[in-house]
Order: C-alpha cells, then structure tokens, then sequence
C-alpha cells in the first residue's frame, strides 16, 4: 500500500475503520514523511537491528521501520487499532505487533536475546518519563532511544547545571545515556495537532557510566530532594525530603568537605558532584 506518511492515505484509512482518537492515550500520530526519515536516520537502524516501538498507532512509522531493521516489536495500548495495523502493515513478516500498555510489559522477555536492540517512538506525551526511566532503570539492553518528545522536554533532559531547565530528569537521563537533540517538529507534521512544539532526542546508553558512586540510589534520592524545592538552598531540599534522615548540619559537613558554600542550590552542581556527595555524606 502507498505510504501512510501521506496525509490523505492516513485519513482515508482513519474514515474506513471510523477512527476516534483518545486523548488520554496521547494520540497524535505523524503526517510527515521527512520527519520520520529523520528518526530512522538517527537511530541508525540497519537489518542487523531490533526495535521496539512504542505506539505504533496506525503504523506510520511502523512501516518506515519495518523496511529498515530486522525485526520490529510494536506495543500498541489501544485495541481499537489492532485491526488498522493489520492491514496497514501486513506486506511486512518482521513485525510483531503486541496489544498491552508498555509500561506492564516485560520487554527484555518480549524481544529475547538480541545482540542490538534500539528504541524508537513518537511517544504519548503523558508518559514520556516514566518510560524513558523505566528503559534505564529497568536495564534494558538498548544501544538507544530516538524517541519524539515535546520540545521542553527534550531541553531538560539535555540540560546542564546553572540552565533554567537542568533538573532531576538531565541528571537522570545524562546518567544512562548521552543525549542529542536530532530536530524540532512544528505541531502541524501531527493529526490532530498537538497543542505543544516537540522535539526528537537521541539517548545514546554510555557503555560505562561516566560517574561511579556507590549508592546509585541514594543519589537520586539526593537529586530529587534538591530539585523538588527549586528555590531552596541543597542544604533545605535534601533536610526536608521525607526521604532522607539527614540534618542540615550533616550536609553543611558533606558540602564543606567537597569545598562548596553553605548556601549553594541544587541546580549548580553536576552529576559528578551529586555522586560525590552521595558517596561523602553515605558514610556520615
Ligand atoms: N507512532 C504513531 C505515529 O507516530 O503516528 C503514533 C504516535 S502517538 C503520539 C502515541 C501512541 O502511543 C498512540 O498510538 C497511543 O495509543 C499509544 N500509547 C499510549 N499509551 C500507551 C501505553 N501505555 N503503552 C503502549 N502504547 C501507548
């Protein structure tokens, strides 16, 4: 079949299977095909590849993707379009499409023991960093993550310290993964049109992570205390969080032993920083 990244093919597949879109599944799926040859140029998909997409919707980039790797795994929530994405994608045997929200999927089980698996998605918006966290924290074998994000988003995750948009997701996201910001996609490349400009990000997986600390935990318990109150100072953040026993003196002593001032906030340190006072005020 021609190719749903032309407009009218993607509406006139909408009106013969009487499409609704829900909202709460953040559907908004793509109308533009050199966006999505962007994307797969980005992820450097080859056929020696497996990918997972997130959302396949109606198979728009699907198809792309398919033609591209060697096998596809498509997670696709919404039931309603199981019957599109078999007509839309039955020319292609190396997709798997499966019907289940992907947050409850075991996706190391799913795609099995793949030597390169790569993740591509225009994501729902809603649940943009839950995902994201759960391919990281769950260690998922990916070589990376080219994924449609909205615009901020993709500015906070590639953000550094002292930028208005460096917070706990950079810090998080720059752990796992170094990122690239590939495009900006204006919302009329979308049906319907999402109220929000996006982004598409690469997340690169560092083979070796680029701090060491001993608690990764405590760490990020450490980040999200100092960014959970923005205008506090690091010492107020991290004794308020209900996740953490520490006293103000105690992290006065941390900071002090790393030669920072009392009064510093969190969105001055960097990563390299946040571990050694983890590792520092671990032993405390
Ligand atoms: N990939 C398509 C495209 O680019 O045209 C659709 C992208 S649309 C932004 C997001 C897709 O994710 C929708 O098809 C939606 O139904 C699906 N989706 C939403 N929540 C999901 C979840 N929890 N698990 C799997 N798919 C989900």
């Amino acid at each position: 079949m021609e190719k749903l990244s032309n407009p009218q093919v993607t509406i006139e597949i909408l009106k013969k299977y009487n499409f609704t879109f829900q909202k709460r599944f953040g559907q908004n799926f793509l109308i533009d095909g050199h966006v999505i040859e962007k994307i797969i140029s980005a992820a450097e998909i080859t056929k020696e590849d497996t990918v997972l997409e997130i959302g396949p919707g109606i198979g728009t980039m699907t198809q792309y993707l398919a033609e591209a790797a060697g096998r596809v795994y498509a997670v696709e929530i919404d039931k309603n379009l199981l019957p599109v994405l078999a007509e839309t994608l039955a020319e292609y045997d190396n997709v798997e499409v499966v019907n289940d929200d992907i947050l409850k999927v075991d996706i190391a089980a799913l795609v099995g023991d793949v030597s390169s698996l790569k993740v591509v998605a225009n994501l729902p918006y809603y649940i943009t960093t839950p995902i994201i966290m759960g391919l990281f924290e769950n260690h998922i074998p990916t070589d990376s993550i080219t994924v449609m994000v909205q615009k901020e988003v993709a500015a906070r995750m590639q953000a550094g310290p002292g930028t208005k948009d460096y917070g706990a997701l950079s810090l998080a996201v720059q752990y796992y993964a170094q990122p690239y910001i590939v495009a900006n996609v204006p919302p009329n490349c979308f049906i319907p049109r999402p109220n929000v400009a996006s982004a598409v990000i690469r997340l690169t997986r560092w083979e070796n992570a680029p701090v060491k600390v001993k608690d990764e935990k405590l760490m990020f318990k450490l980040i999200r205390a100092s960014f959970n109150q923005r205008r506090k100072t690091l010492q107020n953040g991290i004794h308020n969080s209900s996740e953490l026993p520490y006293s103000k003196e105690q992290v006065v002593e941390a900071l002090r032993a790393m030669g920072l001032p009392e009064s510093i906030r969190g969105e001055a340190l960097t990563l390299e920083q946040f571990a050694r006072l983890s590792d520092i005020i671990g032993e405390l």
